[in-house]
């Protein structure tokens, strides 16, 4: 089915695992897509695979945590493939582990501004496009460590948590415009080079009794934004084969 015909997606970090899958299911769909990341060549390599395939797509390369660049990566979006109707804000550092006592503060404010920051940044800018057309959805990815300490993580889980409350408070704020604002909490999917014994021994841990692929998060995306979930604002799926049941 092509469910998304006619709209126009936008996803960060799009270059990266979970992101290029998002966004080339959204392409298979219908959808008109931004593909953002920092690095130009990799989302111009997305760009194509989606091309390739038949669809219709945009690089719009950009650092999320830029005020000037998300402005400028909007404004391109809106030129060449319209008023966004999706945004997928996916974009963010994942190795940024250090226990506290040796984090300093140059590492904790760049967690902050690339994982919390951009979400506000982007939605932001989204936000004001939907809200003049009275209808968007905005969808950003947290993680267990929101709701979960992991050691190492006090950067990174406190972005997360930030990105779960703001979802909440931004769903109250916008829904009055038709705006329904809401997130994903992927487990643990394979996008970062483990060995197959560390594989092995992760997945142990996973109740459904594998790990993710970048690809078992496409549904719940496409789910989220579409009409089958009119009724659902400020909520967060969780797609980690039970763990955080656990
Ligand atoms: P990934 O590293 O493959 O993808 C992240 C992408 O974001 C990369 O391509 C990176 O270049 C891009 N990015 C980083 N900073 C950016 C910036 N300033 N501007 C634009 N793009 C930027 O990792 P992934 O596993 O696909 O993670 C995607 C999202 O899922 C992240 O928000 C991550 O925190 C979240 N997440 C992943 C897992 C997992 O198990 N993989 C678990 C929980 C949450």
């Amino acid at each position: 089915t092509r469910r998304f015909e006619n709209k126009v997606v936008l996803v960060t970090g799009a270059a990266g695992g979970i992101g290029r899958a998002v966004a080339l299911r959204f392409a298979a769909e219908g959808a008109r897509v931004a593909v953002n990341d920092l690095d130009a060549g990799a989302v111009q390599a997305v760009v194509d695979e989606i091309k390739a395939a038949g669809g219709q797509a945009l690089a719009a390369p950009a650092d999320v945590s830029s005020a000037p660049q998300v402005d400028a990566m909007f404004s391109a979006t809106e030129q060449t493939l319209g008023h966004v109707d999706v945004l997928y804000n996916n974009a963010g550092l994942i190795d940024t582990t250090r226990h506290f006592l040796d984090g300093d503060e140059a590492w904790w404010t760049r967690i902050v501004a690339v994982n919390l920051g951009s979400v506000f940044l982007c939605s932001h800018r989204a936000a004001r496009i939907m809200a003049r057309r009275r209808r968007g959805v905005i969808i950003s990815t947290s993680s267990g460590g929101a709701t979960r300490a992991h050691r190492g993580n006090v950067a990174y889980d406190a972005t997360k948590g930030g990105i779960e409350a703001m979802t909440r408070a931004m769903a109250l704020d916008l829904a009055p415009y038709g705006i329904r604002v809401n997130g994903v909490v992927p487990g643990f999917i394979n996008t970062y080079g483990l060995t197959q014994e560390q594989l092995r021994e992760r997945e142990q841990t996973v109740p459904l009794g594998r790990y993710g692929v970048a690809d078992d998060m496409t549904g719940a995306a496409l789910f989220l934004a579409s009409d089958d979930a009119a009724y659902i604002t400020g909520q967060f799926l969780a797609v980690d084969g039970g763990v955080l049941v656990q």
